[in-house]
This record gives C-alpha cells, sequence and structure tokens, in this order.
C-alpha cells in the first residue's frame, strides 16, 4: 500500500530523506517543506487552513453564540465572514502556483464542534453576518436562535420537550452545512483555475461527527479528488477538536445535565454513532481513554459509502496502540491508502519493520 504521511519535521531535508527511506511516498503539510520532498521523488499536498489570517485577530471576527456573546474556537474566526473567505480563497490561489505539488488539502474549514474550544463555542455562530447570510439562503435564522438555545437550557438541565424545536435545529444545522459547503466549493474552483492537474482534498470530520461541524460527505465527495477524515480515535490530550475520543466525551459531559436520556441517548443526540458502536463506552472517563480499532473501519467504511468514487485516505493517529490493526481496519473499511499524524522521527523508525511488510 501506498503510505502518505502528515509534516515532515522541524528539518525538512532531514525528515524527507528519512521518510524515503522509510518507503513513503506521499507527504503533506506547509508550502516550506514542498521543495525538500520533491527532491526525494516523493508527491507533495500542501495542507492550507481556513477561516484565518495574522490581519483577523481582533474581538470582531470572532464567532458569536446566540446571545451575542464572543467565542474563540480553534484559533479561527466566524466561518463566513466575506474578507476570511477571499483571503483564504487568495492565499489557495497563491498555494496553487506552487511547482511540483500534487494538490491542495484544506483542514479546518467547518464550524465549531463540542470540544473546539468553551462548551459555549459549539453554540455558533449567530453573528449578524452569519445571521444575514442565513437569510440570504433561505433559512429561518430565527427559529435556528430559538431552537439552538433550547438545545442549550435542555443541555443544563431544563427539563422540556425539544421535538417541537426539531425543525428549528435542523435549519441550524443545515445551515452550518450550506455555507461549509459554499466555501469548499469555491476552494476547488481556487485551486482548478490555477491550475486544473492538481488535486483536491478535504481533512474532514469522521462521518460521526461531520454534519454537526457543517461537513457533508454527500456535499463535498463528489468535487473533492481526495476526503481525508480524521480518524483519530484515541487521542491522549483532552484538547483534541476533532478527535473521536474527545469530541465523544466532551459531548457526553455537555449533556450530563440532560435530563430524562441514557448515555447512549446522549451520544446519540449529537453524533452519528448508533448504541452497538458504544458499548463498553458508557462513561466521560471510558470515552476519553480511546476507542478500540474497531471504529476505524466503521467510519472509513461509512465514508466510502458516501463517496463511492473519491480517493479515500483517513489519516489516524500515529502513536495509536496496535497501530498495525489500527491500518489493517481502516484498509477493510474501504480506504485507498492510510495517512498518518504526526510525523515524529522516533516513532516513525520505530516502526520501519511495518513499513517494510506494508509496502510488500
Ligand atoms: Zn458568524
Amino acid at each position: 500500500m501506498k503510505l502518505w504521511m502528515h509534516g515532515c519535521g522541524p528539518n525538512p531535508q532531514e525528515g524527507a530523506r528519512h521518510l524515503k527511506d522509510l518507503g513513503f511516498s506521499v507527504v503533506v503539510g506547509g508550502q516550506d517543506a514542498a521543495e525538500a520532498v520533491l527532491a526525494q521523488g516523493m508527491e507533495y499536498y500542501i495542507c492550507t487552513g481556513a477561516y484565518r489570517g495574522p490581519q483577523f485577530q481582533g474581538d470582531e471576527w470572532l464567532a458569536e453564540d446566540m446571545w451575542g456573546r464572543k467565542q474563540a474556537w480553534f484559533s479561527s474566526t466566524c466561518p463566513t465572514r466575506e474578507e476570511v473567505r477571499q483571503y483564504n480563497l487568495q492565499q489557495v490561489r497563491r498555494l496553487a502556483a506552487t511547482k511540483g505539488i500534487r494538490g491542495i488539502l484544506i483542514d479546518g474549514a467547518r464550524f465549531a464542534s463540542p470540544a473546539s474550544g468553551e462548551p459555549e463555542a459549539f453554540y455558533t455562530c449567530f453573528c449578524p453576518h452569519c445571521m444575514e447570510k442565513a437569510r440570504r439562503m433561505g433559512f429561518d435564522d430565527k427559529e435556528m436562535r430559538i431552537a439552538a438555545s433550547m438545545l442549550y437550557d435542555f443541555q443544563h438541565g431544563k427539563p422540556l420537550d425539544l421535538v417541537p424545536y426539531y425543525a428549528g435545529l435542523k435549519e441550524w444545522f443545515e445551515f452550518r452545512r450550506a455555507a461549509t459547503t459554499e466555501h469548499l466549493l469555491d476552494f476547488v474552483q481556487a485551486v482548478k483555475e490555477v491550475n486544473p492537474e492538481l488535486e483536491t482534498g478535504i481533512y474532514i470530520f469522521a462521518p460521526a461527527l461531520a454534519d454537526l461541524v457543517g461537513q457533508h460527505y454527500r456535499d463535498l465527495a463528489r468535487h473533492m479528488d481526495i476526503m481525508a477524515p480524521m480518524l483519530y480515535h484515541c487521542y491522549a490530550d483532552e484538547n483534541g477538536p476533532a478527535c473521536l475520543n474527545v469530541e465523544l466525551a466532551t459531548m457526553l459531559r455537555m449533556l450530563e445535565g440532560a435530563s430524562g436520556l441514557t448515555t447512549e441517548q446522549r451520544i446519540r443526540l449529537l453524533s452519528g454513532l448508533t448504541g452497538h458502536e458504544l458499548t463498553g463506552y458508557e462513561s466521560v472517563s471510558s470515552l476519553q481513554a480511546g476507542l478500540s480499532n474497531r471504529i476505524l473501519q466503521r467510519e472509513t467504511e461509512r465514508a466510502r459509502i458516501m463517496g463511492p468514487d473519491t480517493q479515500l485516505v483517513p489519516i489516524i493517529q500515529l502513536d495509536a496502540p496496535d497501530i498495525e490493526e489500527a491500518i489493517q481496519k481502516t484498509m477493510a473499511g474501504g480506504a485507498d491508502a492510510v495517512n498518518f499524524f504526526v510525523y515524529q522521527q522516533a516513532q516513525a523508525e520505530a516502526l520501519r519493520p511495518l513499513w517494510e511488510r506494508l509496502r510488500q
């Protein structure tokens, strides 16, 4: 199988040589490492962020919750501000002109997830720009705002029936989807404008979490050449946006005060996982400690179903326990290749026999 690695360390020349020696053939990372990797005869994809930029630092760029409070999340701004979007697309066009690269992957094009900052950051973005955009896109901004407030109250123990607010919640998540898809299709167009031969791809949330942040596999798989689901399933740090175990543990913690729900129903409320898949993970601490490799196969299968023709390259943790089984499960789910996060010289070297086996 073809081996992908995210990053090549602080010294790109040294990292690229090492990865070549270990048998890796594709590297993803910043523009600064492109030359070193290409010089080793490997393929290179540039990874770019989305809703950020050095000039968007002040509070006025932050996302807002339903009550107009500014919320910081994952160093990102409000996800719909036109100035930020246009700046990102301009950066993408600049990166697309890099000689010799195979393509560009976008990361962080989404709304806030439960584990993206303070818990309240999830309840964004209801800023005036987003609400105006929502109205223009045909969404009912008032209904969205009320439904999100009800979910917040419910989460904090207020006994209420969410059913009457279902339409509003759906509206809120559909707005997230429409706004995110718009930016991602603009991203694809920006890359192709500069060089139609380049491939476009996305570091996307796992299928179980993607709809929550506005990333819709079925919208995107038709336009992206590469879908790279982030299947980090046993991330050790409690602060781990996009990591399955961290997001699910945070979700459960968020909903601990919600009345009348079982643990399974709490997880089901916001994620796409079934009770069966969560057997054995009934507490915040058991989720935080990490999920079994089985989830890698399940989530890859889901991604494959929603993008039958796309190049599917899930990215998994380089430090995952039993990494060989993790790779097998991911491939068994229908992946075309596996990418690893993130290059660490000693870790990659310790796995040399594994890389040799995988190349055969
Ligand atoms: Zn906004």
